[in-house]
């Protein structure tokens, strides 16, 4: 079968009045996020929504309508969570109360949680399943909503009894969700209504099986998990997805379903964890994208006894999240390219506004601060498709920037204590 090539989108401009003008920005240190040098005492020029001029010490700086000194702080691009989810319901009891909640009380808790992201620092985002995604995209668009730009998957897309169909209620009432599709057609079917619905990326649920499950669909070893589609499914999907101009990504766990992502041309893999030596040399052959979605099992593991989690489930999560902390540590030594997500659900047990964590995760697991830094901003945009438009400062792109008050690349901490956030010209948090 062929394949179309997945497109780079362009990010939307945000509709905001605020941003017309010009704005100079007077940095300590420059971190660009392309992997750069650190530049001392660089000035950007940012001409309404982007960067137009970059000048070094000595250069003269134009007049301009707002000028930022932000001389005593380390200035790098806003940053960019891969993977994440605007769900809106309780983080603790999110599978079930999903299919329950009204979307109006989970949009609006989703949004005054996207709110707080971008005054982290996060400037983009992408939500790879929520129905209510699409809209808070719009939101921002429209500049009713300040929040991160966001690339929204709406509902996930899996088989029946596949992925997200673990849970105990009747398949009647799960597949009056619209996220259950078999069959190369209904897979292909189910891709348009999403492309109808508002998605600007299609999320498909490649290996079985939530790791709350109740039902341990891979046993007692997280490595032999079930693929839930066929190689003609996820084929059918990734051709109609990308003739809309999408790309895919893929809720991968265990070899079985990595494997069937790279032979498919799915263009992220999701987790990607619990893989075997093989399967890790094909992800290098492949020059497969992965996201590393440490935070999720890692707040998951910090709530367990907070939050009283049952302890069958304490221990499912200790046990994905062992798998999950030493195949990162493998596939970073290997030089697998990862792009830094969250897989954050909301509160009150993984807060949105806590994205900048997972990159003090990756530097734990072995990323030097700079590569966590390269894999938050630019390679996470490029999980977005808008690596061309934002994820690094460079003269041309969306001037989407952030000040910390220490140096990142020797505490990545730093990144937690923003000072300063820009988005599209326009600042949400001042010096
Ligand atoms: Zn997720």
């Amino acid at each position: 079968m062929h394949l179309m090539p997945a497109p780079v989108n362009t990010p939307p401009p945000l509709g905001t009045s605020e941003r017309s003008g010009r704005t100079t920005v007077t940095c300590g240190t420059l971190l660009d996020g392309a992997g750069g040098e650190p530049l001392e005492g660089a000035t950007l020029v940012i001409d309404a929504d982007r960067i137009v001029d970059l000048l070094v010490p000595g250069q003269a700086i134009p007049s301009a309508d707002r000028h930022v000194d932000l001389r005593h702080a380390f200035v790098l691009p806003g940053l960019v969570d891969a993977h994440m989810h605007f769900l809106g319901v309780p983080s603790n009891e999110e599978y079930h109360r999903l299919h329950v909640e009204p979307e109006s009380i989970r949009a609006l808790r989703a949004a005054v949680e996207a709110q707080r992201m971008l005054l982290a620092g996060v400037t983009s985002a992408r939500c790879l399943g929520s129905s209510i995604g699409p809209a808070l995209a719009r939101a921002v668009r429209e500049g009713v909503l300040a929040g991160p730009r966001i690339v929204a998957a709406g509902k996930f897309i899996c088989a029946t009894d596949g992925t997200w169909d673990h849970t105990h209620l009747p398949l009647e009432m799960v597949r009056e969700q619209g996220i259950v599709a078999d069959g190369a057609e209904g897979v292909r079917a189910m891709v348009r209504q999403r492309m109808r619905e508002g998605a600007t990326v299609i999320k498909l649920g490649l290996s079985k099986a939530a790791v709350g499950d109740t039902y341990h669909a891979w046993g007692d070893d997280p490595f032999a998990q079930v693929v839930c589609y066929s190689a003609d499914e996820v084929k059918a999907a990734v051709e109609e997805a990308h003739a809309h101009g999408v790309k895919v990504s893929a809720h991968c766990i265990g070899s079985r379903a990595v494997r069937l992502a790279l032979v498919t041309g799915v263009d992220v893999i999701e987790h990607g964890y619990a893989i075997d030596e093989e399967t890790r040399q094909l992800v290098l052959q492949h020059d497969a994208l992965l996201v590393s979605t440490l935070s999720q099992l890692h707040f998951h593991v910090e709530s367990a006894v907070s939050f009283g989690y049952p302890t069958w489930l304490g221990e499912v999560f200790a046990r994905h999240w062992e798998a999950m902390q030493a195949d990162f540590e493998r596939s970073v030594k290997a030089g697998v390219r990862y792009a830094l997500g969250t897989d954050l659900v909301g509160l009150p047990t993984h807060p949105l506004d806590r994205a900048p964590h997972e990159l003090s995760l990756a530097v734990g697991l072995g990323m030097t601060p700079s590569q966590a830094i390269h894999a938050g901003t630019l390679v996470a945009a490029e999980a977005l498709g808008w690596q061309d438009h934002l994820g690094s400062i460079e003269v041309g792109k969306l001037a989407d920037v952030i000040a910390v008050p220490r140096d990142p690349t020797i505490d990545i901490g730093a990144l937690q204590h923003v000072l300063f956030v820009m988005q599209g010209g326009r600042i949400h948090v001042t010096p």
